[in-house]
Parts: structure tokens; C-alpha cells; sequence
């Protein structure tokens, strides 16, 4: 946990030397509580306050990098319990198991499946990111799937094997992509813990009871492993949000470093709803990694909207650039739609526009990411801004008449924005669904 600027001088000489660059020892200790210099800066400190606090600055939960490239996955790092109190900073991978009990042509299907498990949200890019091969045969069919699907997947690897010769063949040639393997346990604690070393890769530990794991995790550190991640095995609901929230807790109110680390959890109900719905609760709490079986896309895209909308900052919405943008073939004679530049209210108009087939303009303005009835409330969708709005687009050059449109739901503005713009106002309909007819009838 972070120190205040008295506690980190509780810790240093109080000798007032002055060779840190600073008057006294208080003003460093000010400056290191803020991050504003380095440690290094007193050549004085004794090793035990040097321990305490480097292990201060470190984060509650660690960061864990599974993969390489652009593919790469970032988890962990979380600083809160509750999105509210800052944000959360790393979402939730999503990644499916494939068996390699499953014929070659099952697995290139269920592959293609997965590799095209991409969607569009809200201008981002939303997509899935892990792959886990899990050993249900022997050695040499296990090393043949892996090789078929490392070279078939840009996502991240998950080696799912307890048998150790079989992980290290495979690392042999694979350990380069940093796939994360899974898994140590209380059996086979110090062999996992070697054959991860050499290559530094993250190690998944499992182990249904907290208290046992924690001792797992400090002897996995007593021998240099620290890229860990917790999973408590196969569990109730109930039972595995109690172990994720405990976890967390433990981590971050109680500076628990032992459990200071990223969790897994696995899914696989054969029905897809229940799977989803399991794998949505987890992503609310506090899953780091989510592996599950079924691939179907419209379960998988309302898991990704729903880790979207969690891992979002709650006090910077969504938004979209402000500016004029033109939908389909737009012409001089088009349309002008106005409407905010919070990213969902933009999106949904859009989709609409676009599905009346009629060309038009939509004019974004910058409401600080507000929708429109918020933002009108907050004063950031007046009047006057819409004006600043348009002159600032040149839509007067852009479009050759002098039509506005605007949302229902700000009709009382039409005659304020009709004067203080000299253009025609059109109220429109209150909500998107109503522009497709609103347009085909203007
Ligand atoms: S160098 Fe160390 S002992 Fe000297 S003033 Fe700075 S903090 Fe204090």
C-alpha cells in the first residue's frame, strides 16, 4: 500500500544532510510520497527502509503479461474495489478451450470461430484474446494440437497440462509467444515452478483454499516466480465470487501480497445462456482471465459489451470526436442532424441514419461525452453551443440550405437556436429509433 510523505520519513536517516538535494529529510520524504523523485537520491537509507519502501511503490496487484506483439494480453494492476472510486485498468481476457481430444478439422472450425469473434461497439474495437489447448490424450497429440493452433491463432496461448515433459517440449519451441501455463498445484508446486524459471513465464496457481493459497504463492516467490495467477478451482457461483471479492480484499485494504495477483476462473456449461451469464458475474468480480467452452457470437458480444462498459473510466464517458460528419453519398442538399458526442447517443443515430438510406450530415457537438437530455440539463447542449458547433464545421459552406435538425427531446430550444443561428429549426423525433421515418418523410 502507498505510504504518506510521514510515514516514508519515519523511515529515513532525519539527518537533514541535505545531499538528496533537499532541505531536510521531510521535504524528500514529500516529494517521494508524490513519485516526484527516486529513491536513489539518498545514499543513506538502511537496507531494511530501503526494503519497505521499494515494496511500497510496488502496485497492490501485480501486473502480468501473458503473449507478445499486438496480440498481447495486460492483466492485473487494479487499484480499486469499486469502479466509482477511480476506474478499472485492465480488462478481463476472454479465451476458450479447445481439447485436444477434438479431431484436427473440429479444432481448425472451432479456431476460424474464434479468430473471428471481432465486433464493432461504440467506435472501438471490441475482440477476445485467449486460446487454451487443454491435454486430455498423451504427450505427442498434446505438442501436435498446440502446433496447430499457435500457428492458426494470433491470440494468446493457455498450455493447459500437468504433464510436465509435455510443457516442456513444448516450450521448447513456443516459449517465445509467452503463453501462460496452466497449472501449479500443492503436487506439483516446485516442477511448475521450474519449468516456468528459465523462461520467466506466467504461471496459473491453483488451490481451493485461500489460506493454502497464500502459502503456495510465497514459496512460488521464495523461488523468484512472481508472474502468477489465482485460481480457485471449480466452485459454486456463490462460492467463486466470495474467492475473487476475498482476493481482492485481501490485496488491496489489507496489502495481503501474497494474494496480490491477477485470478482465472473457468466456465464451461454445456448451455451457452448459463455459461454467458456465469462468465458476465465474474466479469463484474473480479475475474482477470475468463476461459470458457461455447463460442457462439451473440453470447460472446454481450460479455465484450459488458466488459466494455466495466472497464470504461465512469468519469470520462465515451466520446467521440465533435465535428460534422457525413453519412452515405451526402450532397449539398442533404440533412443536418444535430446531436452530442457522447459515443453511444452518436452511434445510435448513426446506425439509424444509416439505416434510412438517406444521406445526411450529422453534426457532433462537444457536450464533454453527455448525452442529449444530460448534457442539455448541464448546459453543454445549448443554444449557443450548437452555434459555436457550426461555425466551427463550416457547415454553411458544406450544405446550401438552412435546415436544422434537431432531438424531440430539446424541443423547447428551437426558438433560442432559430434565432441565435438564423437558420430553420426542425425539431425531430425524441428518440433514434424515429429517424429512419423522420427522414423518408422530410
Ligand atoms: S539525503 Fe537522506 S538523510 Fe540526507 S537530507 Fe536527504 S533524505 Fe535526509
Amino acid at each position: 500500500m502507498a505510504l504518506s510523505g510521514l510515514d516514508i520519513y519515519k523511515l529515513l536517516p532525519k539527518t537533514n544532510c541535505r545531499e538528496c538535494g533537499f532541505v531536510t529529510c521531510l521535504a524528500f520524504a514529500m516529494q517521494l510520497a508524490k513519485k516526484a523523485v527516486s529513491l536513489d537520491k539518498c545514499p543513506y537509507l538502511s537496507e531494511e527502509s530501503k526494503r519497505a519502501l521499494e515494496a511500497s511503490s510496488l502496485p497492490p496487484i501485480r501486473l502480468v503479461i501473458i503473449g507478445e506483439g499486438d496480440s498481447k494480453l495486460e492483466i492485473g494492476n487494479e487499484t480499486v474495489l469499486f469502479r466509482h472510486e477511480e476506474k478499472f485498468h485492465h480488462p478481463t481476457g476472454i479465451g476458450f478451450i479447445i481439447d485436444d481430444n477434438l479431431s484436427d478439422s473440429q479444432i481448425k472450425k472451432k479456431l476460424e470461430t474464434i479468430n473471428n469473434l471481432r465486433f464493432e461497439r461504440v467506435g472501438q474495437q471490441l475482440n477476445v484474446n485467449l486460446v487454451a489447448i487443454r491435454q486430455n490424450k498423451d504427450k505427442a497429440r498434446f505438442i501436435e494440437v498446440v502446433k496447430l493452433v499457435s500457428k492458426e491463432t494470433p491470440l494468446c496461448l493457455v498450455l493447459m497440462s500437468q504433464d510436465i515433459e509435455a510443457q516442456r517440449e513444448t516450450l521448447s519451441f513456443l516459449f517465445q509467444k509467452r503463453p501462460l501455463i496452466y497449472h501449479a498445484t500443492s503436487q506439483n508446486l516446485n516442477l511448475m515452478a521450474e519449468l516456468v524459471k528459465d523462461y520467466k513465464l506466467p504461471l496459473v496457481v491453483t488451490e481451493p483454499d485461500l489460506e493454502k493459497m497464500d502459502k503456495l504463492t510465497r514459496e512460488l516467490n521464495k523461488q523468484g516466480l512472481e508472474n502468477l495467477v489465482l485460481d480457485t478451482g471449480n466452485k459454486s457461483i456463490a462460492k467463486k465470487l466470495w474467492d475473487l471479492t476475498q482476493i481482492r480484499r485481501q490485496a488491496l485494504k489489507k496489502s495481503n501480497r501474497a494474494l496480490g495477483y491477477p485470478t482465472l476462473v473457468i466456465v464451461e456449461d454445456p448451455d451457452p445462456y448459463k455459461e454467458a451469464i456465469e462468465a458476465g458475474s465474474y466479469i463484474l468480480k473480479y475475474a482477470s482471465i475468463i476461459l470458457m467452452q461455447n463460442v457462439e457470437s451473440w453470447q460472446v458480444l454481450a460479455l465484450l459489451t459488458l466488459r466494455q462498459n466495466i472497464y470504461t473510466d465512469p468519469q470520462k464517458p465515451l466520446q467521440i470526436e465533435p465535428k460534422l460528419y457525413p453519412v452515405g453519398q451526402a450532397t449539398d442538399k442533404s440533412p443536418l442532424l444535430v446531436t452530442t458526442n457522447f459515443s453511444l447517443t452518436y452511434y445510435t443515430v448513426l446506425q439509424e441514419v444509416e439505416s434510412s438510406k438517406v444521406p445526411s450530415y450529422i453534426l457532433s457537438v462537444d457536450t464533454e461525452g453527455m448525452s442529449v437530455l444530460t448534457a442539455w440539463a448541464a448546459e453543454k447542449f445549448t443554444p449557443d453551443k450548437i452555434v459555436q458547433a457550426m461555425n466551427k464545421s463550416g457547415v454553411n459552406n458544406i450544405v446550401s440550405h438552412n435546415r436544422l435538425i434537431i432531438p424531440g427531446y430539446v424541443a423547447v430550444m428551437s426558438g433560442d437556436l432559430q434565432e441565435q443561428s438564423g437558420w430553420q429549426v426542425i425539431v425531430g423525433p425524441k428518440e433514434a429509433a424515429g429517424i429512419p421515418a423522420f427522414l423518408k418523410n422530410l
